[in-house]
């Protein structure tokens, strides 16, 4: 059980240009990347298609590398 993500401050959001760099919170990364989902705490690689990240209300997420 993870307890406390260093990663990301808890917040589940990494910067993508610096996925070791929290995008949300007060250590938020200000390079002004895009967000992506924590690898360690907000995986959503599953077989579930309801396993989707958690997301910030009203955030979009561009998401253009998976293919169909
Ligand atoms: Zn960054
Ligand atoms: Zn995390």
């Amino acid at each position: 059980m993870i307890r406390f993500c260093a990663r990301c401050d808890n917040t589940r959001w990494v910067c993508e240009n610096h996925p070791d760099v929290p995008w949300l919170g007060n250590r938020a990364c200000s390079c002004g990347g895009a967000g992506a989902p924590c690898p360690v705490c907000n995986r959503a690689d599953g077989d579930d298609p309801e396993d989707v990240p958690d997301m910030p209300e009203g955030f979009v997420v561009e998401s253009g590398r998976r293919t169909t």
